[in-house]
């Protein structure tokens, strides 16, 4: 669906599409695009311009991204934060995000390409998997869920645009497996979208860094949850509780859903105020503790 481009930039301005990536205003097409539009597009080994999208590139992580990436690596988070990212902020807010740390050599390629592709491909981040494509959502206050729309991004060496072979958008994210990432990160997205599109509401430092290791260190979440008051700070179902317990995506979504809450009240948690307190507390003066993981790179 073709809008004309003043409408096409007034949605972008609202939109996330930081979040998926650093993307040149000049190489978006003016155009927006639902699930269900087509595009032309194929990418695989061989074809001329195989790895050249991943070098040079700012990518910014999403929760999933990072749990992925530590432990397909074998690290913990404060590991992999410190090894293979730097922090910056997500554009039109204060939110502190880490973001891979490209390498120091000619092309500052991505530390996890070589010449036969990504070396870690089934657990590349969300921005690698949508790329041509990069993900906004329209959302109004007052309600509960929003619009997905999605941009294209055309640049002048990726030949996979030349291709035969056709997709809707939701069938390049199912393939991609964009969509189980997005599922994941809902929580988180919505927070993002909610922090740029209300711009000048300024966060205490102690909400921010909550953000920060929500966002980043579910190692330090889990301490957090299982180590601490939390969990006489919130009623929540013993059968929650036993499932953030045993695997690792439900205490995943749990901690994401657990910000959106914290940060914007939105979400069906029940609270025990004074508990809560301490639990925070709690585990903000135990970071203190440790080293700083991240610098500005
Ligand atoms: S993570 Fe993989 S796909 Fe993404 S830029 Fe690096 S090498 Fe390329
Ligand atoms: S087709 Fe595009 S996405 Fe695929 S390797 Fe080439 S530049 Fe990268």
């Amino acid at each position: 669906m073709n809008r004309d481009k003043n409408g096409f930039d007034e949605k972008l301005s609202g939109a996330d599409e930081d979040v998926a990536g650093e993307i040149k205003k000049s190489v978006i097409v003016p155009e927006y695009f639902t699930g269900q539009s087509r595009m032309n597009f194929r990418c695989y080994p061989g074809i001329g311009c195989f790895t050249r999208c991943c070098s040079g590139i700012k990518i910014l992580l999403s929760p999933y991204d990072i749990y992925a990436l530590k432990k397909r690596l074998g690290l913990t988070c404060a590991e992999f934060l410190s090894t293979y990212t730097y922090q910056s902020f997500i554009e039109k807010s204060m939110l502190p995000i880490p973001v891979l740390k490209m390498k120091d050599d000619e092309n500052n390629s991505c530390p996890f390409v070589t010449s036969e592709g990504c070396t870690v491909y089934t657990d590349r981040p969300l921005t690698c998997r949508y790329y041509p494509i990069g993900m906004g959502i329209m959302k109004q206050y007052d309600k509960k869920t929003g619009t997905n729309f999605f941009i294209k991004v055309k640049e002048d060496h990726c030949l996979g645009h030349n291709e035969d072979k056709e997709w809707t958008i939701d069938e390049w994210r199912a393939d991609q497996g964009s969509d189980v990432y997005d599922e994941v990160n809902n929580d988180w997205m919505e927070v993002v979208l909610k922090a740029k599109t209300l711009g000048t509401v300024e966060f205490s430092p102690k909400s921010l860094e909550l953000f920060y290791m929500v966002s980043s260190n579910l190692d330090d979440f889990k301490r957090f949850v299982f180590e601490s008051n939390f969990l006489k700070a919130y009623k929540i179902e013993p059968g929650v509780v036993q499932k953030m317990q045993e695997d690792e995506i439900e205490l995943l979504k749990f901690s994401l859903s657990w910000l959106r809450f914290t940060l914007f009240g939105e979400g069906d948690f029940i609270v025990n105020e004074d508990a809560r307190k301490q639990a925070q507390e709690k585990i903000m003066t135990e970071r203190k503790k440790r080293q700083p993981e991240t610098t500005e790179g």
